[in-house]
């Protein structure tokens, strides 16, 4: 069977797959397969962080043969800075975090953190030192507690606690009439949307990872849980590593990069100042979801995909 330690952060991305192909289920077990398929390198080292600066090299990939989906994809993200990635949907956004979380190995190129190819690393040191908070987080049906938790096996209950309140979901926990023992999950409470995320959040602080990869992760919430959610998100990735796929623009305007992805390629990099100046794919995409956003009080689900 498949250890149990791994899966909570590439559930959200499984998840986000079976998604894409209507919940099936032989999809699941199809990705699991394949992510058994990437073995340890033999001598393969734990990966040795300082600072944690990540690079795409001239990346080439594909999920399936005759069928390229990155196409020499070749930038840096400073030790502890953030790089946003913008792009219609289907221009290869999200299969950037699959691949710095080594989901799949690259065609052609190489990705490394401080230097060291992810091929060359063990991938439980590499999973330990990225955090990922998905567009939607998949709760085990287990208490609140546990779903915290597995952030960091053996935590104790204080830093447990300390997490939630820094992602401001202790209070609403402490409400509930069974506290941190909540069953929740798809048997247990339902929770809404932004209070998953906060359950997400509070797992990666608990997990202190050094680099950060944000999936969309506020797209599903309305504008005013978007608003508290981004203060926090900012608050995490502060001098972290931070890699952020990003539906509204307005929300990474202070991005140190911005990557404009079109097919699987990077067509325009900068700051949002000089992507504005340069009047290309970025500003295009500006205009169109300010334009979007004085006609309508809330953003609409055509926000999601730029
Ligand atoms: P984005 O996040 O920008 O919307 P993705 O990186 O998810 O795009 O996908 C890029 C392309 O790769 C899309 O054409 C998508 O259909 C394809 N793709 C994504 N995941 C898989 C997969 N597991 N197998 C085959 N193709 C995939
Ligand atoms: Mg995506």
């Amino acid at each position: 069977m498949i250890q149990l330690y791994i899966p909570l952060n590439f559930l959200g991305v499984i998840y986000r797959e079976i998604k894409q192909s209507l919940a099936d289920m032989e999809r699941l077990f199809s990705l699991l397969e394949q992510e058994r398929e990437i073995d340890d390198t033999p001598g393969a080292k734990p990966l040795a962080i300082h600072g944690a600066e990540v690079r795409f090299e001239h990346v080439d990939f594909s999920y399936e043969k005759n069928r390229q989906i990155l196409f020499d994809v070749d930038f840096t993200i400073a030790a502890g800075a953030t790089t946003a990635v913008v792009g219609h949907s289907g221009s290869g956004k999200s299969t950037l975090g699959r691949l710095l979380f080594r989901f799949y190995d690259v065609q052609k190129g190489r990705i490394t953190i401080d230097g060291q190819d992810l091929r060359d690393v063990t991938q439980a040191s590499l999973r330990q030192a990225i955090g990922i908070v998905p567009q939607d987080t998949v709760l085990f049906n287990d208490t609140i507690e546990y779903n915290i938790a597995y952030g960091k096996p053996g935590a104790s209950k204080d830093q447990i606690i300390a997490a939630a309140r820094a992602a401001s979901i202790h209070d609403f926990i402490v409400s509930l009439p069974d506290g941190y023992d909540t069953m929740v999950g798809e048997r247990g409470l339902k929770l809404s949307g932004g209070e998953k995320q906060r359950v997400a959040i509070a797992r990666t602080l608990l997990k202190n990872p050094a680099i950060l990869i944000f999936d969309e992760a506020t797209s599903a919430l309305d504008s005013r849980s978007e608003q508290a959610i981004q203060a926090q998100l900012k608050e995490i990735a502060k001098d972290r590593t931070t890699l952020v796929i990003a539906h509204r623009l307005s929300t990474i305007a202070d991005a140190a990069q911005i990557l404009v992805m079109d097919h699987g390629r990077i067509v325009e990099r900068g700051t949002h100042a000089s992507l504005l100046a340069a009047d290309g794919l970025y500003a295009q995409m500006w205009i169109r979801q300010q334009a979007r956003k004085i006609s309508e009080d809330e953003p609409s689900q055509d926000d999601a995909d730029i």
